[in-house]
């Protein structure tokens, strides 16, 4: 084994200052230098934000880089780390999974010092950035084969202390939706493991099929909004405007919400992002591809609700999830 993952540099010189976060090579692939920009204006809160944590969701490195271009002149307290790419060999393939071990980074965390690239990165992750931050960013977006609205996204939290923290900051965001995700398979997420350090974690997710430019506008809007809510700069909240309307609701999603397909085949969307549908409307089709005679099969919402997020028109396996619905928050 060789040296430990370390940061090359000083991130409590005051102002900007750069340097890498070194994660050790292992016997898949040599040692990786990712970049981190430290902003330091001494006491207040300390954040971490991050992107690229899956390397086909470009909307958060290309954010992340566009706060420091700003973000220096207006920080007023605290520091800010902020690593663009967490996940340099992914964003390099444009893969969700990182192409050395073919693993999810974000089912690695804690992620493992002797492991492969995927838990190397998630060990340096957890042992030399989090524990210089209160609260972490983590800026994703739904990838090129859904539809989703701007969103700020948390799962359930045992800690009810944390999850309303959790919920307050995110809807602070002023995002269209705040969803609360009831997930089966949190296990190895970044989340619920800064969650168990008592942390808040926020991830803002998007979607669209590929990188817009109004997009970003919305995404970089709520991201500052969350800066302002957590008093790192003085500035005025901007309601982003999405599909020309200004408006930010939470809701909320259960397991037995999910919306998934009952064959193999193309998915063709029949309902838009934000519709409301009643039980038993049509949310899409199935056109199975095996079969000249097949009939297309009709997927039909399981409750009255919100479509959140849909697949936009991909070749699905059977029961793979094609749409999320979710209804308000009951609090
Ligand atoms: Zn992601």
């Amino acid at each position: 084994m060789s040296e430990a993952p370390h940061l090359t540099f000083n991130i409590d010189a005051p102002g900007l200052s750069t340097g890498h976060l070194a994660v050790p090579k292992g016997t898949d692939c040599e040692a990786l230098s990712i970049p981190v920009f430290s902003l330091n204006r001494g006491e207040g809160p300390r954040l971490l934000i991050t992107g690229g944590n899956h390397g086909n969701e470009l909307e958060g490195p290309i954010v992340a880089r566009r706060l420091i271009e700003w973000l220096p002149e207006v920080q007023t307290c605290g520091r800010i780390l902020i690593v663009p790419v967490l996940n340099p060999p992914a964003v390099r393939a444009w893969s969700r999974n990182t192409p050395v071990d073919g693993l999810n980074l974000n089912r690695m965390f804690p992620g493992r010092a002797d492991g492969s690239v995927s838990e190397r990165i998630a060990d340096a992750v957890c042992r030399v950035l989090v524990p210089e931050a209160d609260t972490v960013f983590d800026l994703h977006s739904m990838g090129p084969r859904w539809d989703s609205a701007p969103a700020v996204i948390t799962h359930p939290i045992a800690d009810a202390d944390l999850m309303a923290k959790t919920l307050h900051l995110g809807e602070s965001f002023k995002l269209p939706v705040t969803l609360l995700w009831e997930h089966d398979q949190t296990a190895g997420m970044f989340d619920t493991w800064v969650h168990s350090q008592g942390k808040v974690f926020i991830c803002t997710e998007f979607g669209g099929g590929t990188v817009g430019f109004e997009d970003l506008k919305i995404y970089e809007t709520g991201v500052r909004n969350g800066l302002i809510a957590l008093g790192l700069i003085e500035e005025t909240v901007d309601i982003p405007t999405y599909r020309q309307q200004k408006f930010s609701q939470t809701l909320e999603t259960l397991l037995s919400d999910k919306v998934t397909s009952p064959a193999a085949g193309i998915f063709e969307p029949r309902c838009s992002v934000l519709q409301k549908v009643q039980q038993g409307d049509l949310i899409g089709k199935l056109h199975p591809m095996n079969s000249v005679s097949a009939d297309s099969v009709d997927i039909r919402a399981p409750s009255n609700s919100i479509v959140c997020t849909i697949k936009s028109g991909a070749h699905v396996i059977v029961n793979e999830e094609v749409a999320i619905i979710a209804r308000p928050l009951k609090r």
